[in-house]
């Protein structure tokens, strides 16, 4: 069979680990400095913001993975002031972009800002300066709507460009580029036009959240080259995780859990639907919590007088959707909870993390029940989900929805199986859905599995993932990984039913595995690049899906001799057939190293302790 290699090239380079955009001698330097100190108020940089605005400055394209709050608009913003020119910024929302607009003008940085629903006269006046050779604006900031509409504005830009007065584009929360992401916004993947037509313009995208296949999306749809990528580490230490089986008595769970652990301390509790919210709230207040709800068809004065409210700590609990978090920069936030599943795991770090910022340690508490799956999956379908601000743009379009759906249904499936797994460190398992290795020994009991498990086995899986390999060839390369693991597993439902006369030797193969165990294993080998994640675009349909392929490069030495050893709570037996084999094979590339908990060549360069979210 032959080799098939990733569809999508990887064109980036790694930049967070290169002394080079450390450095202090760049001709640049001292002008940054200054500047950071007195116009922007700054002591110090933040982990990464040195070496992205070095590299953005060095002319390079830049892709920004930094987590929400930890300073991406300086990587632009400080150029913007040190540069000639004009830096062009896209930015989702028009709510958004004043709140940005109005810190620049408090700090007399002269910006700027076109959007459709400005009057025309005043749009053409804002033409009309970025054409005088005088410009006085630093930053020019624009929706992606303007961008594919006014052609008034790329005659600007084309102009800019010739006068060599285009200093940057600057591609703001830029996971909008893809259906992967949580927040698609078709508009976004127009933006391509703008590398082809200013080609010699530096594009800096910066986005707080993405997966390896959001970030290859967004590479290539904005077409950067030799792009250079930041990240640092997503794990958020003094944040305490645990996932809690939602009962009908759910609601005495949480206003004991409050009472015991953040008594008259500030918190969200994240709902499904507006009436939850509403019916949360009263309940909590009839416990005698200071609790309000927040949601999307409340009038903007009311809602506002609520974020108010709690903002000044005359309420504690705010019970609300996902509507409510955009831009909310509240330090002391004690606790999260999440009263339904979230729709993605992406959709659940970010919530999450709005726990916390001043890093002291605080819960993020998750009631699941797989009812609450259903009941979001038939939401999602009826389009009747209240959506961050962000997504509500998504759906702009009925060739669109169809490929949202399946999108988000899988998005889904992963926060499922996320809350299903007990075994599993919850850090490890939220960072490794954004391609990020962690070692959950540094966990210490942070997460309701790491602190129940007591003792570990190792385990040869070997086996297992062979069969798990074998399993995707057979299917022709063709399923998600659920698919697969419900073949495994042996499960009987229509669809399954149907293929099985081509899988039919591995069918139920993984029946006798311990909960979780099949799926921890092809998680392993999805991490470890054994089987790769492919984005599958139907052209006819314009519907996409994940599917697993094998990388029969690394499959290679596993069918060669190559042991797979992980570690499980010891409370998980060992597989009835066969003998475990414990030892590495002779000449095999890996040791007992391999054990997923154990990875010891952390992607990440920066130690959490590096990561300032205060
Ligand atoms: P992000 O876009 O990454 O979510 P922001 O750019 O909005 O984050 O910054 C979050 C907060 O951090 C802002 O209040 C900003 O003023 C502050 N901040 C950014 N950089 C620094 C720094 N180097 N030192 C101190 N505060 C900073
Ligand atoms: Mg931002
Ligand atoms: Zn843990």
């Amino acid at each position: 069979e032959a080799y098939i290699p990733k569809i999508i090239d990887v064109n980036y380079i790694e930049g967070s680990g290169d002394e080079r955009w450390r450095s202090q001698n760049f001709p640049w330097t001292k002008k940054l400095e200054a500047n950071n100190k007195k116009v922007f108020g700054n002591h110090s940089f933040r982990p990464n913001q040195r070496e992205v605005i070095n590299a953005t400055m060095s002319g390079c394209d830049v892709f920004v993975l930094m987590p929400t709050g930890g300073g991406k608009s300086l990587t632009y913003q400080l150029p913007a002031l040190v540069c000639p020119g004009i830096t062009l910024v896209i930015s989702p929302l028009v709510s958004l972009i004043q709140d940005q607009i109005m810190h620049l003008l408090q700090a007399n940085i002269p910006a700027a800002y076109l959007s459709a629903n400005m009057e025309w006269t005043e749009q053409q006046e804002i033409l009309r300066e970025l054409n005088s050779d005088y410009c006085k604006y630093k930053l020019l900031y624009v929706t992606p709507e303007k961008v594919a509409k006014s052609d008034a504005l790329l005659r600007q830009l084309d102009s800019l460009y010739v006068r060599e007065l285009l200093a940057r584009i600057v591609i703001d929360e830029a996971h909008c580029v893809s259906q992967w992401g949580h927040d698609f916004r078709p508009d976004y993947q127009g933006l391509g036009i703008l590398k082809q037509k200013f080609p010699n313009t530096p594009v800096l995208a910066l986005t707080a959240t993405a997966t390896a296949s959001v970030k290859e999306d967004v590479v290539q749809a904005l077409g950067l080259v030799n792009c250079i990528i930041f990240r640092q580490s997503f794990n958020r230490s003094n944040l305490w995780y645990s996932v809690i089986p939602k009962t009908k008595k759910c609601l005495e769970d949480i206003d004991k859990f409050i009472r015991e652990n953040h008594f008259d301390e500030c918190g969200i509790i994240y709902c499904l639907s507006r009436m939850d919210c509403e019916k949360v709230a009263e309940k909590l207040q009839e416990y005698g919590h200071k609790a309000a709800f927040y949601h999307g068809s409340m009038d903007p004065a009311q809602r506002a007088f609520v974020q108010k409210q709690w903002s000044k700590d005359e309420i504690n609990i705010i019970c609300a959707t996902v509507a409510f978090g955009m831009g909310i920069n509240k330090p002391d936030v004690r606790f999260v909870i999440h009263h339904s599943l979230p729709k993605s795991i992406e959709g659940y770090h970010q919530e999450c993390g709005r726990a916390g910022r001043d890093g002291q340690r605080s819960s993020c508490v998750l009631y699941y029940s797989y009812s609450d799956y259903i009941r979001v999956k038939h939401m999602l379908s009826q389009g009747s989900i209240e959506q961050s601000p962000l997504t509500g743009y998504g759906r702009a379009n009925m060739t669109n929805s169809g490929r949202i759906l399946e999108t988000n249904t899988e998005n889904l499936l992963r926060m499922v199986s996320f809350c299903e797994n007990d075994v599993d460190c919850r850090r490890l398992l939220q960072l490794a859905h954004f391609g990020e290795k962690f070692d959950s020994a540094t966990c210490k009991k942070t997460c309701d599995n790491c602190l129940k498990i007591k003792s570990f086995i190792e385990k040869d899986v070997t086996e297992t993932a062979k069969q798990l390999v074998e399993l995707v060839k057979l299917t022709g390369q063709h399923f998600s990984s659920s698919h697969i693991l419900e073949v495994y597993r042996g499960s009987l439902n229509q669809f399954v039913k149907k293929h099985r006369h081509e899988t039919v030797r591995l069918h139920g193969a993984g029946k006798h595995l311990a909960k979780g165990e099949a799926s921890r294993v092809l998680h392993y080998l999805v991490v470890e690049d054994f089987l790769v994640e492919d984005v599958k675009k139907n052209d006819i349909y314009g519907s996409v899906s994940s599917i697993l392929k094998v990388n029969e490069a690394k499959v290679r030495n596993l069918f060669g001799g190559q042991r797979i050893i992980l570690r499980f709570p010891s409370s998980v037996k060992a597989p009835k057939q066969g003998k475990p084999e414990v030892t590495p094979a002779k000449g095999s590339l890996t040791s007992g190293k391999l054990c997923l908990p154990q990875i010891d060549t952390p992607v990440q360069p920066q130690r959490e302790k590096d990561l300032d979210l205060s």
